[in-house]
């Protein structure tokens, strides 16, 4: 493949709430949203169909209100409510700089986006639209990474991104660690036995059952996402 030409025809973008939507303060904030819409256009000019997840940590996380004292289904229903919201304002964004896109729902709610639909995803993909999946999978006890990784599956993705905070996977939180250092590869095998944390469990191995990569890396570094998907810049590969 030539350089400088986009290395997926088709990717899922897993993007937490806070990265893809929240900035560092609960809710929703307009400036990382629009942020991270133009370097999704970016990619989307380059001709590569987007399947996008958003988590919805920005708002409701259900192991968090659980802990408070609510039922955990109840609590995991309202954090899949929270991904709903953050799609829709996702979706608006996208839409003001002229990127087409279709919200699915794992929860059906006729009057505010479609429900999930495998078979009209893949057509709205081939228009060029991008797909936003809500409501991760309907049930819950989950958080957004199984469904990114189903939904990646069910697309025919070439690679699930993992858009993050940090340029990719550590030996340690570099955060509190300035000794840690950056891995350039891992295998799945790797990620679960280590059990780096880099996604849930059940997402890694269905990725490696389905053998699509995972690319980790910032969502906070402009125009950073349409290098990873050139294979330039910084991040790290689960292969
Ligand atoms: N959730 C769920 N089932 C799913 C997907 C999400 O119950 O299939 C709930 C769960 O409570 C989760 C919340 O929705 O904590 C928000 O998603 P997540 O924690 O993945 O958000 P992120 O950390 O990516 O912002």
């Amino acid at each position: 493949m030539p350089d400088g030409q986009p290395r997926y025809k088709r990717i899922l973008l897993k993007l937490s709430g806070e990265a893809g939507v929240g900035g560092d303060g609960f809710g929703i904030d307009p400036k990382t949203i629009q942020a991270v819409c133009e370097d999704i256009a970016q990619v989307v000019h380059a001709g590569v169909q987007v399947c996008l997840v958003v988590g919805g940590g920005n708002i409701f996380r259900g192991a968090a209100l659980a802990e408070s004292g609510m039922e955990r289904a109840s609590a995991d229903y309202v954090g899949m409510l929270a991904t709903v919201m953050n799609a829709l304002a996702l979706q608006a964004s996208l839409e003001k700089i002229g990127v087409y896109t279709r919200v699915q729902s794992a929860i059906p709610m006729d009057s505010v986006c479609e429900p999930y639909i495998r078979r009209r995803a893949l057509r709205h993909l081939e228009k060029g639209r991008v797909v936003i999946f809500a409501a991760g999978l309907g049930a819950p006890y989950f958080t957004t990474d199984t469904p990114a990784a189903l939904r990646a599956t069910e697309m025919g993705c070439d690679a699930l991104l993992k858009g993050t905070s940090v340029d990719g996977v550590y030996t340690a939180d570099p955060k509190k660690d300035s000794t840690a250092q950056r891995y350039e590869t891992l295998s799945y095998q790797d990620v679960l036995a280590k059990d780096l944390r880099v996604m849930d469990a059940s997402a890694v191995s269905l990725m490696r059952d389905n053998h699509i990569p995972i690319v980790v890396f910032s969502i906070r570094e402009r125009g950073n996402l349409l290098r990873v998907v050139k294979g330039e810049g910084v991040f790290t590969t689960i292969a």
